[in-house]
């Protein structure tokens, strides 16, 4: 629809359709920061880490002229919501290192881009998970850079 309206040249379109779609961000990255912050204070957790993102600060200069960095943005809110939300419940934030967590090992720290096939993750020292939920056991075991 979007490319549509785009390759129509209806900028007034385009602009409501970017309004909608981060009404619908700021619906979601509520429900899943909640959750996350919830799943936190369940488990007994003190601290969350998430992945540093990269340039979002040269991205914020163009977030008012463009909407076209919607999934930047969207990643963004999400981690300034589970900021939020952890703060009021005296939970701490911290941030790690994006480099390759989807593609390092948990058990054995091996980098390896084939490690990962689609949602599979299988290293060749025999250890298979989710691929997620190896690249969250990375991120927890990462050291916290400067946030
Ligand atoms: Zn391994």
């Amino acid at each position: 629809m979007r490319r549509q309206l785009q390759t129509a040249k209806n900028r007034k379109a385009i602009k409501r359709l970017g309004c909608k779609e981060r009404r619908i961000v700021h619906y979601w990255n509520h429900v899943i920061s909640k959750r996350i912050v919830q799943f936190a204070e369940q488990t007994g957790a003190t601290t969350i880490k998430l992945e540093r993102l990269k340039g979002i600060r040269q991205m914020k200069r163009h977030w008012k002229r463009s909407d076209r960095n919607i999934h930047s943005w969207s990643f963004f809110d999400l981690e300034k919501k589970i900021q939020y939300k952890a703060e009021q419940k005296g939970l701490i934030v911290e941030y790690v290192d994006p480099y390759k967590t989807s593609q390092q090992c948990f058990r054995c720290g091996n980098v390896k881009r084939t490690n990962r096939r689609g949602s599979l993750f299988q290293c060749s020292c025999g250890y298979t998970k989710q691929a997620d939920v190896n690249a969250s056991f990375v991120i927890s075991a990462r050291p916290s850079i400067a946030g």
